[in-house]
C-alpha cells in the first residue's frame, strides 16, 4: 500500500538502472585441487563435486573432494612445517608473511569480491565493502600480535599449540578464513582448512595468494569436501586445536567427538539474536539498523537480529516504516551494485527457511512479505515479517538464517530483558534508545556476547566474538583470539 513514505517507490521514484560488476577480471578455473603441502594436488578420492552460483544454478567449478587420506596428508604436511621453518622462523618474521597475505587480499580485492558474490549469492556491495576489506584487517591485525605475544601476556610463556584444524560456514567463507587462519599463524601455528562445501572458491583463491607470499610449505593447508572431510580433521590424532564456526547441531557433534581427546577447542554457533527498541529511540534510525541485522544479509550471519522487540508505544510506527522500507528492498543479482538482498546460498538453505515460513503461518503468526518481484532462476527469499507470535513460537526460539524476522513487544525494560534473554542462543543483541544509562544497564542484562547500541552487525578485528549458552565455546578475535591458539604456561 503507498504512504507517503513510499509513495515515491511507488511512483517509479526509486527505479535504478542495472549496476553488475563486471567479472572480465576474475579467473575461475575449471576444476580445483587440495592445496596440500605448499602444491595443489589432485584428491586421492579422485572425485570432485561442483560448486554452483546459487543466483543462476549454473555450474562455477568443479572442487576436489578430500577423504581421510587427503585430510592424513594434509595434517602430516602442516605438522612437518610446524616442526621445521615456522617454528624455527622468528616471530617477525611470521608476521611479515601475514602481512603479506593482508596486502595480496587488497591488491586482490575486486576478485575476491567478485567470487565470493558468485559463489554464496551475497550482493556485491556487502562483498566488497564488508567480507573482503575485514579479511585484510584481520590478516593486518594479527600479523601485529606475531612479535609481540610477551606483551599480550604479560608474565607467562606464550606457545603456539601446533596443528590447528579449522571447520568453517558459507556465509562468510573468506573473512571466515580469515578470522581463523589469522590468528593461528600469528601465534606460530601451522593450518589445516576446511572451507564449507558450498563457498570453497574463496579460501582456494587464498591458497593462491599464500603460495604467491612465499610461506613456507605446509603452513597453511586447505582441504575441501563436505561433513566427512570435516569430521575427519575433527578426529584426526594428529591435529591439536579444533576451531569450528557453523550450526549449533554440527558444533555439538564436534564436542562429542572431542570429549575426553587433549584437543583445545573453540566453537562459534548459533544465534537467535534480540533487537530492542525503546520508545524514546531515533525510530528511522532502528528501523535502518533492523533492515541492515536481518534482510541485508539474507539473514545469512549467526549474529543476524532475527527478533525484534518494540516498545507497545511506538510498535505501530515501526512496523509501518519497517513495511515501507521492505517495500523499496531490491533482491535479486547479487553482482548487480544496487542489489540489497541477494541469493540464499544454496536449495537445501532455502528449502529450510520455507519450511520455517510454513511453521510461522501454522502457529497463527501474520506474516508480510515486500512485493518485489525476484527472478525465475535461482535461490531466492523476500524479506518476511511475523507478528502476532509468542515467545513459545518455533520461529521466535529457532535459528533460521533467512531473512525472516519476528516481531513481538514490551512494556517495561524488565519484560525487554526476560524476553530477549529466553532464548537457546546467547551471541548477540542490539539496543535502541536515546539514554545511556538504558544502554549501559542493557548490556549488562543481556547475555549475549555483544550488544550492539544504536547500531548493528559491526565488525573490528579488534574486539572479542562469541557466545554464550548454546551460541559457542570461546572469544575469536582481538587480544582473546590470540588465547585460543595458545598454550599459556607461568
Ligand atoms: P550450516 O548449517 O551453517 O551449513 P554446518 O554446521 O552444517 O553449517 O557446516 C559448517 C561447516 O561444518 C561446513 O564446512 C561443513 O562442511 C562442516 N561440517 C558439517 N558436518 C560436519 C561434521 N560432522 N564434522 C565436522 N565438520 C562438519
Amino acid at each position: 500500500m503507498a504512504t507517503p513514505e513510499n509513495k515515491l517507490a511507488f511512483e517509479g521514484g526509486w527505479e535504478y538502472s542495472p549496476a553488475p560488476e563486471s567479472t572480465d577480471h576474475i579467473k575461475v578455473a575449471k576444476k580445483y585441487e587440495l592445496f596440500i603441502g605448499g602444491d595443489f594436488v589432485k584428491p586421492q578420492s579422485g572425485k570432485y563435486f561442483d560448486t554452483i552460483n546459487p543466483a543462476t544454478e549454473g555450474r562455477l567449478s568443479r572442487v576436489a573432494l578430500a577423504n581421510d587420506a587427503d585430510v592424513d596428508k594434509a595434517v602430516k604436511a602442516a605438522r612437518k612445517a610446524y616442526g621445521g621453518p615456522w617454528s624455527r622462523m622468528k616471530p617477525a618474521d611470521r608476521g611479515k608473511y601475514i602481512y603479506r597475505i593482508a596486502r595480496i587480499i587488497q591488491e586482490r580485492a575486486r576478485e575476491f569480491a567478485a567470487i565470493e558474490s558468485l559463489d554464496g549469492g551475497k550482493p556485491i556491495r556487502e562483498a566488497r565493502d564488508v567480507d573482503v576489506p575485514l579479511a585484510a584487517a584481520h590478516f593486518f591485525y594479527y600479523a601485529g600480535w606475531a612479535d609481540k605475544l610477551e606483551y599480550a601476556f604479560p608474565g607467562r610463556s606464550a606457545k603456539p599449540m601446533g596443528v590447528a584444524g579449522q571447520i568453517i560456514p558459507w556465509n562468510f567463507p573468506l573473512l571466515m578464513a580469515a578470522w581463523k587462519v589469522a590468528p593461528a599463524l600469528a601465534c606460530g601455528n601451522t593450518v589445516v582448512l576446511k572451507p564449507a562445501e558450498t563457498t570453497p572458491l574463496t579460501a582456494l583463491k587464498l591458497a593462491e595468494v599464500i603460495a604467491d607470499a612465499g610461506l613456507p610449505d605446509g603452513v597453511v593447508n586447505i582441504v575441501t569436501g563436505a561433513g566427512d572431510t570435516g569430521a575427519s580433521i575433527v578426529s584426526h590424532p594428529g591435529v591439536d586445536k579444533i576451531a569450528f564456526t557453523g550450526s549449533t547441531e554440527v558444533g555439538r557433534i564436534i564436542q562429542k567427538a572431542l570429549a575426553g581427546s587433549r584437543k583445545k577447542y573453540t566453537l562459534e554457533l548459533g544465534g537467535k539474536a534480540a533487537n530492542i527498541i525503546f520508545a524514546d529511540a531515533a525510530i528511522d534510525q532502528a528501523v535502518e539498523g533492523i533492515v541492515n541485522g536481518i534482510f541485508f544479509n539474507q539473514g545469512h550471519v549467526c549474529c543476524a537480529g532475527s527478533r525484534l522487540f518494540v516498545q507497545e508505544s511506538v510498535v505501530e510506527e515501526v512496523i509501518r516504516k519497517l513495511r515501507d522500507r521492505m517495500e523499496t528492498l531490491i533482491v535479486g543479482d547479487p553482482l548487480d551494485k544496487n542489489t540489497d538482498i541477494g541469493a540464499i546460498n544454496s536449495k537445501a538453505q532455502l528449502e529450510k527457511i520455507e519450511s520455517y515460513l510454513d511453521i510461522g503461518r501454522e502457529e497463527g503468526g501474520d506474516m508480510y512479505q515486500s512485493s518485489c518481484a525476484v527472478p525465475e532462476k535461482g535461490y531466492w527469499c523476500r524479506p518476511t515479517i511475523f507478528t502476532g507470535v509468542s515467545q513459545s513460537n518455533r520461529v521466535v526460539q529457532e535459528e533460521i538464517f533467512g531473512p525472516v524476522l519476528a516481531i513481538q513487544t514490551f512494556r517495561t525494560f524488565e519484560e525487554a530483558i526476560s524476553k530477549a534473554n529466553n532464548t537457546p542462543y546467547g551471541l548477540s543483541g542490539g539496543v535502541w534508545t536515546d539514554k545511556g544509562a538504558k544502554i549501559f544497564r542493557m548490556t549488562q542484562s543481556v547475555r549475549a556476547g555483544v550488544v550492539w547500541a544504536n547500531t548493528f552487525n559491526k565488525f573490528d578485528p579488534t574486539s572479542p566474538f562469541g557466545g554464550y549458552k548454546e551460541s559457542g565455546v570461546g572469544r575469536e578475535g582481538g587480544l582473546h583470539g590470540l588465547d585460543a591458539y595458545l598454550r599459556l604456561e607461568a
